[in-house]
C-alpha cells in the first residue's frame, strides 16, 4: 500500500463514492481508467463530483504532450461538493479557479497565485483533473454556481474568465478590435469583448461558424483567406487561432506600435520572425487563465454597435475580396 502523504485524510472507502473513479487519464495516450484510485482529500481540498466537463484546445495540446502532463485531464467542469472541510459547501454546485497556490510566497501574498511558482493547476500541471467521477481541489479555489446558471452554461465559466482576462491588456482605443480566431476561444474572447462595449472583427478560417446568426456577427466576420499578410490594420489584434502560425498572422495584421494580445497555447516550440516586434514597436502581452471571482470590473460599458464599416475598412486595408454573407446570415 503506498504511504499516504502528510495532511491527507483516508481512513476508509468514503459512503460517496458509490461507484468506482474511472477518469481520463492521459499518459501519452488518453484512455478510460476503470480501476484508478480514489481522489483522497487534503487539509483545506474539497472532493467534487463532476457533472458537465469542457473539453477544450489546452486539452488537445496536454494529450500531444503539452507540459508533459500525465494524469487525470479536465479544468473545465461543473461539479457538486460531496465531503469539504467547509460543511457549508457539501452539496453546493461548484466551478473552480483552477490555479492553486502555495499561498506563502511573494507571489500568493501580492494575490497572483496564477503565476505561484508552486502552484497546480487542475488537470495541467501536478494535479489530476475533472474528467473523472470525483476529484480533489482546494477549497479556496470554488465559486459556487447561482440556481439560475445551468450546467451547460457554468461549464464555460474557466475559458469565459480566460477570454474576459483579455480586457485586462487591451487598451481602449475606440477602434475596433481585431480577434484572430472563430473556435471556442475565439468566439468567448470576441463575445467577452462585445459585452463590455467593445467594436470587435473576427477573423476565422470558417465562413459559416464565424459568429453565425445575428447582425453584428456576420458584418464583424472576415475569412483569413481575405487577408493580405502585410496588412497594416488593427491597433490591437488577440490572437487565439489555436495555432503555431497565429502569431505571425497577428504580427502581419497589426500597425505600428500597437498591441497584440496572445491566447494560444501549442505543444512544442514555435518558429516566428519576432524583428516586426522590433521595428514596429509592437507591444505583445500573453494572456492565460482569468479571475473568475472577479465582479463587475467588466461591466458593460455603452455599447457600441460593431458595424459594416469595421469590415470593410479592415478588408479595405488588406486589399481583399468582399465575402457576401450566406444562409441566415444573408437574411439577418
Ligand atoms: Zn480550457
Ligand atoms: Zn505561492
Amino acid at each position: 500500500m503506498p504511504d499516504v502523504p502528510a495532511g491527507v485524510r483516508r481512513a476508509r472507502i468514503p459512503e460517496y463514492a458509490r461507484s468506482p473513479c474511472a477518469p481520463l487519464v492521459c499518459d501519452r495516450q488518453p484512455r478510460l481508467v476503470r480501476d484508478y484510485p480514489e481522489p483522497v482529500r487534503r487539509e483545506g481540498e474539497a472532493i467534487v463530483e463532476l457533472r458537465v466537463a469542457g473539453i477544450c484546445h489546452t486539452d488537445l495540446e496536454l494529450a500531444r504532450g503539452y507540459l508533459g502532463f500525465e494524469g487525470v485531464l479536465g479544468h473545465e467542469f461543473v461539479g457538486e461538493v460531496v465531503a469539504a472541510d467547509e460543511q457549508r459547501l457539501v452539496g453546493k454546485r461548484v466551478v473552480a479557479d483552477i490555479n492553486a497556490g502555495c499561498g506563502r510566497c511573494t507571489d500568493c501574498d501580492a494575490g497572483n497565485a496564477h503565476h505561484c511558482a508552486t502552484r497546480t493547476v487542475l488537470g495541467i500541471v501536478g494535479r489530476d483533473g475533472a474528467m473523472a467521477d470525483r476529484f480533489a481541489i482546494p477549497q479556496k479555489c470554488l465559486v459556487e454556481v447561482p440556481d439560475t446558471v445551468t450546467d451547460s452554461a457554468a461549464v464555460f465559466a474557466e475559458p469565459l474568465a480566460a477570454a474576459l482576462h483579455v480586457l485586462d491588456d487591451v487598451p481602449d482605443t475606440g477602434e475596433p478590435i481585431v480577434v484572430l480566431g472563430d473556435g471556442k476561444l475565439g468566439q468567448l474572447v470576441a463575445r467577452a469583448l462585445l459585452g463590455s462595449g467593445r467594436r470587435v472583427v473576427v477573423v476565422g478560417r470558417h465562413e459559416r461558424q464565424a459568429l453565425p446568426g445575428a447582425r453584428w456577427q456576420v458584418r464583424g466576420a472576415l475569412l483569413e483567406s481575405e487577408l493580405a499578410h502585410e496588412l497594416d490594420g488593427s491597433a490591437v489584434v488577440v490572437e487565439a487561432t489555436g495555432r503555431a502560425a497565429g502569431i505571425a498572422l497577428a504580427l502581419g495584421l497589426v500597425r505600428p506600435r500597437g498591441t497584440i494580445v496572445l491566447k494560444t497555447t501549442v505543444a512544442g516550440a514555435t518558429s516566428v520572425d519576432l524583428s516586426p516586434i522590433v521595428i514596429h514597436e509592437l507591444k505583445v502581452a500573453g494572456s492565460r487563465c482569468g479571475d473568475l471571482k472577479k465582479r463587475g470590473s467588466h461591466a458593460r460599458r455603452t455599447p457600441r454597435r460593431p458595424h459594416a464599416a469595421d469590415r470593410r475598412a479592415l478588408l479595405a486595408r488588406a486589399g481583399g475580396r468582399r465575402v457576401p454573407p450566406r444562409g441566415r446570415a444573408r437574411r439577418a
